[in-house]
This record gives C-alpha cells, sequence and structure tokens, in this order.
C-alpha cells in the first residue's frame, strides 16, 4: 500500500476546484445572459391580456396571463399509462444500450429542464407520455434518446410537427442555437424520422391526447444512447443538456411575440403535382444539398412548408419519402392538402 503525497493530493484538488468553477462561470453567464434577455421581454408583457386580441375575433393563442407556461415530456415515461387510444404505443419503451435506457435519460435531462426554468420566473410542469387533451401552452418541448439505426450515425436533431406555425419553427430555431452550444454535440443531419415529425402528442387530428395546434412544440433527440461518445454527455453531464435545452426555450419566449396569433397560425397549402421530370428531393432547402431521390413528373404531393423559393413535401400514398422540392417545380392542383 503507498502512502499517499498530501502536498500532490492537495494540488490535485485545488486544480479540480479551479477547473469546476470555471465550467460553471462559463455555463452560469451563458445562462445568466439568457435570463437577462428572457427578463427584459417579459417586462412588456405585463398588463390586461385581452386588449391585445380586440377585433381579430377567437385568438388562436395561449391567452393567460402571468408568466409563461411550459409543457415539458420526458419521452416514454410512464407510457404504459398511455390512454385507450394510444394503446399500440404502450410497448414502446425506448432505446436502451445494456443497462442504459432511454427514458432514464429523458427524465434526468426533463427534471432538470423544468426546475431551470423555473428558477427563471417560468410555469414549468414535467409531463409524462401522457399528454392532456388540447394541451395549450406557450411551448412544449418532448425530449428522447435515439438508439443508432444507421451506421456511423451520431449527435442530436430536433424537429417540429409536419404542419407546424411560425412559432413551433422558431423555438426549433433557438433550441438548436443553445443545445449545440452547451453540448458540443454535432448535429445529425440527415436523421431526422417521418415519426418525429408526425409524433403522436402533435398529431391532434388522430388522437385527442395531444397538445392544441397552437402550442408551439418541437421534439428534440438529445442524442444517441447507443454510441458511446454521446452517451459520456447524456448520462455523464445531464446538467449542460439540460441548460442546452432550457436556455433555448428561454431564448424562444423572450423572443417571440406572445399576442401575434399568426404567429401561432399553422398555415395550410393545397396539393401539388410534380411538372419537372426528375425533380430533385432535397434534404434541406439549399441549392447542393444531399438529395433524398428524384421526382418523376406528374407526382402528387402534400406541401407541409415554403420558404425562400423551396416548397417542404411529403409524396402522396409514400409518407416517406419527403424533403424539399423547387417551386417552380410543382404546380398546385387545387384544395387542401
Ligand atoms: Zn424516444
Amino acid at each position: 500500500m503507498r502512502r499517499r503525497d498530501p502536498t500532490g493530493t492537495a494540488l490535485v484538488a485545488a486544480a479540480w476546484a479551479l477547473v469546476i468553477a470555471t465550467l460553471m462561470l462559463s455555463v452560469g453567464s451563458r445562462l445568466e445572459a439568457e435570463r437577462g434577455l428572457y427578463r427584459r421581454a417579459r417586462a412588456g408583457l405585463d398588463g390586461p391580456v385581452e386588449s391585445h386580441f380586440s377585433g381579430l375575433g377567437t385568438p388562436a393563442t395561449w391567452t393567460q396571463p402571468g408568466p409563461p407556461r411550459v409543457g415539458v415530456q420526458a419521452g416514454h415515461w410512464r407510457i404504459e399509462e398511455l390512454p385507450e387510444e394510444l394503446r399500440r404505443l404502450r410497448s414502446s419503451t425506448g432505446a436502451r444500450f445494456g443497462e442504459y435506457r432511454e427514458v432514464d435519460a429523458n427524465l434526468g435531462i426533463a427534471r432538470r429542464v423544468v426546475e431551470q426554468l423555473r428558477t427563471a420566473g417560468v410555469d414549468a410542469e414535467l409531463l409524462p407520455a401522457t399528454v392532456p387533451p388540447g394541451y395549450r401552452a406557450d411551448a412544449f418541448v418532448s425530449i428522447h434518446a435515439d438508439g443508432a439505426a444507421r451506421l456511423g450515425a451520431r449527435g442530436w436533431k430536433a424537429a417540429t410537427p409536419w404542419r407546424a406555425s411560425d412559432a413551433s419553427r422558431q423555438l426549433l430555431d433557438a433550441l438548436a442555437l443553445t443545445y449545440s452550444r452547451f453540448t458540443d454535440l454535432p448535429e445529425d443531419r440527415y436523421g431526422t424520422t417521418y415519426n418525429m415529425r408526425g409524433y403522436y402528442a402533435f398529431s391532434h387530428h388522430r388522437c385527442r391526447h395531444a397538445i392544441h395546434p397552437s402550442t408551439p412544440a418541437v421534439i428534440i433527440e438529445t442524442g444517441f444512447v447507443t454510441v458511446r461518445s454521446d452517451r459520456d454527455v447524456l448520462f455523464g453531464n445531464p446538467e449542460s443538456v439540460a441548460l442546452g435545452i432550457s436556455s433555448g426555450i428561454m431564448r424562444f419566449l423572450a423572443r417571440r411575440d406572445r399576442f401575434a396569433p399568426e404567429v401561432l397560425a399553422v398555415r395550410e397549402y393545397p396539393a401539388a403535382r410534380v411538372i419537372t421530370p426528375g425533380a430533385p428531393l432535397s434534404c434541406h432547402p439549399e441549392e447542393g444539398e444531399r438529395l433524398a431521390g428524384r421526382l418523376p413528373a406528374g407526382t402528387m404531393v402534400r406541401p407541409v412548408h415554403r420558404k425562400d423559393g423551396w416548397v417542404e413535401v411529403i409524396v402522396w400514398g409514400n409518407y416517406r419519402r419527403f424533403g424539399w422540392v423547387r417551386e417552380s417545380d410543382l404546380e398546385p392542383v387545387g384544395g387542401p392538402s
């Protein structure tokens, strides 16, 4: 048995204390900056709420005065309690790798997010797999972690519902920015699936236990429990993972216009037909992006979003084919899609 060198031990302890203090300071100042932003934005929100809507008819917004309300869902948590209409999902217990279970990561992160949001003055609540019918809030974020299906896949990805309001897209942008900053995890840029976009808790047209369409919503896959480097972050540093999410939510809350119904409205687009033979179906709305395939002329598609001359579509009759088509490669065929 070797005797310990007391000076060496003290030095190592001091060095660690310094590292931890520096880390906490940097995280703390980043969080403080978001809080400042949030406070400034909130200062303008007090006062009567209804007056903002005069002449607009029934507001589509969450109109409750007071602090913003945010629902944080721990994915798969108490999944066995899903109601009858979602019975088929009760066995969807999430990804796992040995003893590492996605649901444990989700719950640990979600609890911290709720705590951090409450510290910042937000009325945050932890939600299980079952969402209250027509759930209304200023933001809804569902927290998940992935299991690798593709070789080499790692990192995070986040998505809005298929038919999303501008507010949902703003929430997504805010989260994407802060999540990468706090976790240093890469983005799994081509990993978003149909199931994420069509998540059951988003699907108010199919089930009662889903969010209200005007609730800004995002689902985030925080990383892969099946990939070691991701797992080290998800299970080893859940505090930073949670900060990546809560500061994104605060950023969104601070910048959004709570009283603009058009931001919360979900736009509908008419069905469309491809008019260019072999029209490229791009993974992202950018020139030179990776192609998800090519579409023959005459292919019917359901547009869900429009941006900078691009249209995001789902191929009619084949919901696993989706991506972005140039607006000039499409013609509307009339009627809502
Ligand atoms: Zn999941």
